[in-house]
């Protein structure tokens, strides 16, 4: 693998026959997460794919004329003319590598992937998730001098690295942008010695024999497993949604209502955590309309009547969202009557969507005692139906989902481990 500067750009890509590109910056959780990867794999593809590095920040102007406006971007080249998708972000393995194989004739891909052996190795504590609960759990493990690791198939953070600003985790007087919170815990648990596997492949898990294969070729065999894999909002998957989260649509009242002061906004959904919510949002917006999808609502008795009580709220029953669009500073909801299918647009200053949660435990094969909603079920030690499988935050069955409610299980996991390892 070579690093070169824009001068060599032409020789050293341009002129082979196949390349693959890193565009890298210091500073940069998903280049750090990145860079053993591309390592890896430039020892399995390297003899037939020119692998290259470039600091972005020291080759800017080549960087634009490629488009590549963030760290890391991956770029592949066949004879001279770039090639496949611009990967950025989280990049996976399996991502690149499915792209390095497009560039490989059939027999050539089968000479490379003999190459590839597995791999196994071995902690006291494997941590599935690398949010606000996993990141806490690690560095109390770590710091009691327990060999620990943290899965996560994105980066770590969580939920966390999403929100606009976090001001209720105490220690910190003025609002903080999430993304810095997630990235101090992350480093605290670097520093604390943690090691961290970052956008993987989670291939399977056996929680009856405390395996996690990632990748699928490394085998991690742990004494204990933590699962903090979190909970996803329900998306609505319609047009706009994923492209405007975050800028214009949120998934959390208690985090973003207050950014809407006197302004106008949709809620999407009827039931309990829709209208409880819109409850809370009406203290901050000018008005709210409340798009459901039946006739009535589905919250309980108490909660729909404070709801008609309320002034700022505007129900528009029997329709659905069809699409999301952000104009100016405004977005735009495209609602359908669903009885007689006419469309009509909603202009607000953002958008609220409590369309529920659900678990992220997609993973997890076995019989593990969960909940009606499926959230897992813990003891008080935050041990789960299954013998040293322990879960924490918001993948478990409890009645408050908050990064400190979060913190605070994954503190009990670790401890009650400490005290079974030690
Ligand atoms: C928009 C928004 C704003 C919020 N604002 C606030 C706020 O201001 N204050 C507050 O206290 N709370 C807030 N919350 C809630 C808070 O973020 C969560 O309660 C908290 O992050 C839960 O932490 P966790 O570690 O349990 O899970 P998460 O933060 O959900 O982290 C779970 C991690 O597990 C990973 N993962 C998922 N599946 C797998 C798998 N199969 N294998 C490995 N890893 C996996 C994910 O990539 C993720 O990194 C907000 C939530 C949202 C969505």
């Amino acid at each position: 693998m070579l690093e070169i500067q824009s001068e060599d750009f032409e020789r050293e890509v341009l002129q082979k026959e196949r390349a693959v590109v890193d565009f890298y910056s210091t500073e940069c959780p998903p280049c750090e997460a990145l860079a053993p990867k591309f390592e890896e794999l430039s020892r399995l593809y390297g003899d037939k794919i020119h692998f290259v590095k470039i600091f972005r920040q020291g080759n800017r102007e080549l960087a634009s004329r490629l488009g590549v406006s963030s760290s890391p971007t991956v770029l592949f080249f066949k004879n001279g003319k770039q090639t496949g998708e611009v990967l950025t972000g989280a990049i996976k393995k399996s991502d690149i590598s499915r792209h390095l194989d497009s560039l490989l004739s059939a027999d050539e891909q089968l000479v490379v992937h003999a190459r590839i052996k597995p791999v196994q190795s071995s902690c006291d504590v494997l941590i599935l998730g690398g949010g606000p609960a996993a990141l806490t759990a690690s560095i109390y493990l770590a710091q009691a001098k327990l060999k620990t690791v943290v899965v996560d198939t994105g980066l770590a953070g969580g939920q966390v690295s999403f929100t606009h600003k976090v001001s209720n985790y105490p220690g910190f007087p003025d609002p903080l942008a999430g993304y810095e919170l997630a990235y101090r815990m992350t480093e605290q648990a670097k520093k604390a010695g943690v090691v961290m596997r970052l956008a993987v492949d989670v291939t399977s898990v056996d929680l009856n024999n405390k395996q996690v294969i990632i990748d699928d070729n490394e085998t991690l065999v742990a004494k204990r497993i933590i699962i903090a894999t979190g909970a996803s909002p329900r998306p609505l998957n319609i047009p706009g949604e994923k492209e405007l989260k975050g800028k214009g649509i949120s998934y959390c009242a208690t985090c973003d209502a207050k950014y809407y002061q006197n302004k106008e906004v949709v809620v999407i959904g009827g039931g309990n955590s829709a209208v409880e919510e819109s409850d809370f949002i009406s203290r901050f917006v000018a008005s709210i309309t409340m798009v459901h999808q039946f006739d009535a609502l589905t919250a309980n008795k108490e909660a729909q009547e404070k709801c008609f009580a309320n002034e700022k709220i505007k129900i528009l029953f029997l329709h659905e969202p069809r699409a999301f669009e952000k104009k100016e500073d405004k977005i735009i909801t495209l609602v359908e009557h669903l009885p007689t299918g006419e469309k009509k647009q909603l202009v607000s200053d953002g958008v609220f969507v409590f369309a529920g949660m659900r678990p992220n435990l997609e993973m997890i094969k076995e019989k593990i005692a969960m909940d009606e909603w499926g959230y897992i079920k813990t003891d008080d030690d935050m041990h789960t139906s299954i013998a040293g499988v322990f879960a924490a935050g918001d993948v478990v069955s409890k009645k408050y989902r908050q990064i400190t409610t979060a913190v605070a299980d994954g503190t009990i996991a670790a401890m009650a481990i400490s005290k079974e390892l030690q």
